[in-house]
């Protein structure tokens, strides 16, 4: 069954009682993520999530209740955790593919007071925040996790053009991502002008609206005629899936970045993988040491995602928080605080 943000409301749980291993934290902030709104509006795959269900995955929060025997973290911690934490030893996690860990642990529940982390989770996903870190930026440390697993797979080198189709948070932080990689020039597309500014604001040397402007030919013009290096697709969307094949030049690399309805196929012409030689590679979520890492990399503002909430609200305006952000997409990320 399909939800909709109609359905969201406000309900009084019982604060979970922590058992071996597991830490509760409450939560101080938790960011708005396009993932939460897609859940709502199409489903998701059930082994990660089954609705309903407390839902919102990117928090940070201060540690209040600790299990017994656990000697890290401490109370008062500030921590950010999860959303994920694979077994380390089914096939894939031997593989070093722990992103597609066969027996992932999933929390979800961000949007409440009180959040309980999973004993595996404690150890292999949760890091203390630096205290010059606020709550609000250590919670985007998921989302930038997801985008720098995908900038390797995308292989962004020293001086690539590098073109970003979507410009909400996620296309906004592969373009932090892609500048901090070295690419010489890069390009935003989107149908919001907000959107749009923002990019620009970050960097972006060049945006296309997608709404106004033919983007294959902007692109190529902008690439002297030969495609971009590397192009992200950052929407989730087959069309967009399909126009990232067609801006990328021969030999380059497409990264389809978002992820589409379950049951989606998408057209690829077989001249440009054979004489065209583009890869087309996808990827999905990150491992701990991609959240660890991105945590570092907010911390030293190397890659500042200050920029990307736009707007706070309060638990008790979770709904309408929501309402914006499926009707105007004119806010990037909004910043919830119990
Ligand atoms: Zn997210
Ligand atoms: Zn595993």
């Amino acid at each position: 069954m399909l939800y909709g943000v109609k359905d969201l409301r406000i309900e009084d749980v019982e604060v979970p009682e922590v058992e071996s291993g597991e830490v509760l934290v409450r939560v101080k902030a938790a960011t708005t993520c396009g993932t939460d709104l897609k859940i709502l509006q199409r489903g998701y795959v059930e082994k990660v999530i089954k609705l309903p269900t407390v839902f919102g995955h990117e928090w940070a929060g201060e540690v209040v209740e600790v299990s017994e025997g656990l000697d890290w973290p401490k109370k008062r911690m500030r921590v950010r955790a999860g959303n994920s934490a694979p077994c380390l030893h089914c096939a894939m996690c031997q593989k070093g593919k722990y992103n597609l860990c066969e027996n992932m642990i999933w929390l979800w529940g961000a949007y409440a007071e009180y959040i309980k982390v999973p004993a595996r989770m404690v150890l292999v996903n949760m890091q203390e925040i630096p205290q010059h870190v606020s709550y609000q930026e250590a919670a985007i440390t998921e989302p930038l996790a997801c985008v720098l697993h995908g900038a390797e797979e995308a292989g962004v080198k020293l001086g690539d053009t590098v073109t970003i189709i979507g410009a909400g948070p996620i296309g906004l932080l592969h373009l932090l991502t892609a500048k901090k990689k070295g690419a010489g020039k890069t390009i935003s597309i989107d149908l919001v002008e907000e959107r749009l500014n923002v990019a620009r604001k970050l960097g972006a040397d060049e945006t296309i609206n997608a709404g106004k402007e033919n983007v294959v030919e902007k692109v190529r013009r902008l690439t002297s005629g030969y495609g971009a290096d590397v192009v992200i697709e950052a929407i989730g969307l087959p069309a967009t899936w399909e126009q990232a094949l067609k801006l990328v030049r021969k030999g380059g690399t497409v990264l389809e970045f978002g992820g589409c309805p379950p049951g989606t196929e998408i057209k690829v012409d077989t001249e440009l993988l054979h004489y065209g030689e583009v890869t087309v590679r996808g990827a999905f979520h990150a491992t701990p040491l991609h959240f660890k890492k991105a945590l570092n990399l907010i911390a030293s503002r190397t890659i500042d995602v200050r920029p990307l909430v736009t707007r706070k609200m309060t638990l008790e305006e979770i709904k309408e928080a929501f309402e914006i952000l499926s009707t105007t997409k004119s806010e990037i990320k909004i910043a919830i605080t119990p």
